[in-house]
């Protein structure tokens, strides 16, 4: 592999490199590979390989990162070539930097006890349909199982976060204040002969509606909320939730509209929060959902 020693051809050399997720270290002639997991999980047999790459041709070590990829550092340049056949030998899929879709974040909900939705299919289908898309600057999504994920939601691009209402049906609760105990928002407004639910406490994360004996809490369907352009960093902008909320079925279609309004009106290296501190968020909400 050839990467130009001089100046600005370098530079554009390894820029290039990272957006393959080919990273150079600030240590001469050797680079970071990103290896891509699949929505937070690799198997036995790409962990046995990863590991063979990191003790044949790195330091031996495995860096997590907060996007669910996997680094190895210390490949040597002059091996580059080397350990990108073997790893493409060994299906390893390797990338997620420079002005693209990175890899899709998400969180255990398909398998937790709190989680709504099943997140690892949603984000398979965004990796399958949005990862790795070139556009003005980097663009992060996450997806996410329940309102616990609230503050990773504000912090991305593009975020989808899980949530199930509920309905009290008075005339049938017992009073037995089972749903009090469990819920984390403190949303239940209780007395010994009362409970009413204070709607606007609620972050509807479903937890109270299991605990009930007699069906007193009647669950919403799960939805979506939408949350656009948080970034953290330097000039963080943490996003709130839109006015509008999505089903699962409509996640895909959102992106899809979300991405090509960015890829419209951002500009170089400009990021969304930045686009939408220009623009205004009530503008971009209604060109994306009216
Ligand atoms: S859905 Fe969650 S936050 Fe809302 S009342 Fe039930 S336990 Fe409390
Ligand atoms: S768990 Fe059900 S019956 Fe018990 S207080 Fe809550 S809503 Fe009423």
């Amino acid at each position: 592999m050839k990467i130009c020693s001089k100046g600005r051809e370098r530079m554009t050399d390894l820029a290039e490199l990272k957006a393959k997720g080919i990273i150079a270290q600030k240590q001469e002639g050797y680079f970071v590979l990103r290896f891509l997991s699949d929505a937070g999980y690799f198997t036995v047999d790409e962990m046995t390989s990863l590991s063979e790459v990191a003790s044949k041709y790195g330091n031996g070590e495995l860096g997590l990162t907060s996007r669910l990829t996997l680094e190895i550092p210390y490949i040597k340049q002059e091996n580059l070539e080397e350990v990108l056949a073997f790893c493409n030998e060994k299906n390893l899929r390797i990338g997620g930097g420079g002005p693209t879709v990175r890899a899709i974040l998400t969180c255990k909900g398909t398998v937790c006890k709190h989680g709504l939705a099943d997140t690892n299919r949603i984000t398979r289908e965004m990796d399958k349909r949005f990862f790795g898309r070139k556009l003005p600057g980097k663009f992060k999504i996450t997806v996410l199982g329940c309102p616990n994920s609230y503050g990773k939601a504000q912090g991305n691009d593009l975020a989808f976060l899980a949530v199930k209402g509920v309905e009290l049906i008075e005339e049938v609760c017992i009073h037995c204040k089972k749903c009090v105990k469990v819920c984390p928002d403190d949303a239940f407004r209780v007395d010994e002969k009362y409970l009413a639910l204070e709607k606007e406490k609620c972050s509807r994360c479903g937890k109270c509606i299991p605990e009930c004996p007699v069906n007193a809490l009647k669950s919403d369907k799960v939805e979506f909320l939408v949350f656009l352009g948080g970034r953290l960093g330097r000039k963080s902008r943490l996003a709130i939730p839109c006015k509008v909320k999505v089903k699962e079925d409509e996640i895909y279609e959102v992106t899809e509209k979300v991405l090509a309004f960015y890829n419209e009106h951002a500009g170089s290296g400009e990021r969304f929060a930045e686009v939408i501190e220009r623009i205004g968020l009530e503008v971009v909400e209604q060109a994306l959902f009216s």
